[in-house]
């Protein structure tokens, strides 16, 4: 079930390419020995730029607020009426990307085969 986002990214074009340059990146900084500065900046990039897809193309996708999220939690109490403002958007799109962010390790060639 989690890996059902996986392969609607992978039936997207520029989902793909945002997912797997984010991925990639991603199982950079988790490799033994990686130097944040060698990987923070083009994984802070990848990542705003799947983000902004998500949540402007794809909004659909974006989950409802997480039960178990303090985060959610807080924006639940606090009654928002009409259109989820940007950073609500974010961060449930990092919610989305949770899949995701499971199957990028280093030594795991899932998200290259699910691509
Ligand atoms: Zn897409
Ligand atoms: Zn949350």
């Amino acid at each position: 079930m989690p890996r059902e986002i996986i392969e609607r990214m992978a039936a997207c074009d520029d989902c793909r390419t945002l997912a797997v340059d984010y991925g990639m990146n991603l199982i950079g900084s988790r490799r033994h020995g990686a130097k944040p500065r060698d990987w923070e900046l083009p994984l802070t990039a990848a990542g705003i730029h799947l983000d902004d897809h998500l949540i402007t193309v794809h909004s659909a996708w974006l989950p409802d607020r997480q039960p178990n999220c303090d985060v959610c939690k807080l924006w639940r109490e606090s009654h928002t009426i009409g259109p989820i403002e940007e950073a609500e958007a974010l961060h449930r799109a990092w919610h989305l990307c949770e899949p995701l962010r499971e199957v990028c390790t280093p030594g795991n060639h899932e998200l290259i085969h699910l691509m």
